[in-house]
């Protein structure tokens, strides 16, 4: 190897050592990732995200992904002539929607455990209604969501049982109700309220915004840590709308149910689940 080949592999060994007092920190525990947007459809973003959840399971990081797939839902009910509507950023759901938002997602979560098993993590894709992993009633708000769901408990065995053995577990969020029907539950909540049962000391949403900004419009506003009571008020103040709503509110409920950190991170930059987890420069929107 010739000097700048040293130089190179040594500044390399360097970046690499740094990541140390963090892999100490988080080893054993528990990290809940939702995994959706660009991060989900771009390969090289795919293959990143694939390669980092890989890379934390290697050093002993018990991660339980969960996913979305939203557009995937939305351009299949489009090819079957069911058109998609949102309310408050969350998908009006009537028995044919979640028919298809139950086969849509399936076949993700099954392609997101696939993946990860090619990057050396063994990953199992799971249902919400496996196990018993997640119980929900209809969600009641000012609106009809239809089967739309509200969850009502988790149970993670399952997921201890997996991680106990090395799989990392990748979950569908849908939910089983009462009668035995299907809910379909919006991914973030699914993701926080595993995240608080499981003991998760992180929750990390990827999406495909920077993180949350003080104005939409303005770029240069991006908020890169904020309390709970901030948090809220952002909600009533209107700053955040659609789909930050539900992502903006669980984040806070992860954290009042004691994950430490709940971050919401741009999954179109590559690594973002490195950076965040791995450097002191972080990414996106901490709350805390
Ligand atoms: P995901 O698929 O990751 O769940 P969503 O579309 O549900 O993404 O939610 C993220 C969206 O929320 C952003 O793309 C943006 O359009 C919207 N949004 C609304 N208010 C804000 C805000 N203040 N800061 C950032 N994004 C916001
Ligand atoms: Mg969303």
């Amino acid at each position: 190897m010739n000097e700048q080949g040293l130089n190179d592999a040594a500044r390399r060994a360097h970046i690499i050592s740094e990541a140390l007092p963090y892999i100490r920190r988080l080893s054993g525990q528990t990290v809940v990732i939702k995994y959706g947007g660009a991060a989900m459809t771009e390969e090289h973003l795919k293959a990143a995200v694939m390669g980092d959840i890989a890379l934390l399971h290697y050093v002993g990081v018990k991660v339980i992904v969960v996913h979305g797939g939203g557009p995937e839902i939305s351009a299949m009910c489009k090819q079957l002539g069911i058109e998609p509507q949102f309310v408050q950023g969350m998908r009006v759901t009537d028995e044919a929607t979640m028919r298809v938002t139950e086969m849509v997602l399936g076949q993700i979560g099954k392609g997101i455990a696939h993946w990860l098993g090619t990057h050396g993590a063994p990953a199992v894709g799971l249902s919400g209604k496996d196990g018993g992993l997640m119980r929900a009633v209809k969600f009641q708000g000012e609106a009809d969501w239809g089967l739309v769901g509200e969850i009502q408990e988790v149970n993670p065995a399952l997921l201890d049982a997996l991680a106990k053995d090395g799989f990392v577990p990748v979950v569908t969020p849908v939910a089983t109700g009462a009668g035995g029907e299907t809910y379909n539950i919006n991914a973030d909540v699914a993701a926080a309220a595993i995240a608080r049962r499981a003991g998760a000391v992180k929750l990390l949403l990827l999406t495909d915004v920077a993180g949350i900004y003080r104005d939409f419009e303005d770029k240069s506003s991006l908020i890169h840590e904020l309390s709970v009571a901030e948090a809220e008020k952002l909600i009533e103040g209107g700053v955040v709308s659609k789909g930050m709503i539900p992502k903006v509110r669980c984040c806070v409920d992860a954290v009042q149910g004691g994950v430490d950190k709940a971050h919401i991170v741009d999954g179109r930059e590559p690594h973002a689940i490195l950076i965040e987890l791995f450097t002191d420069a972080g990414c996106g929107t901490m709350i805390s």
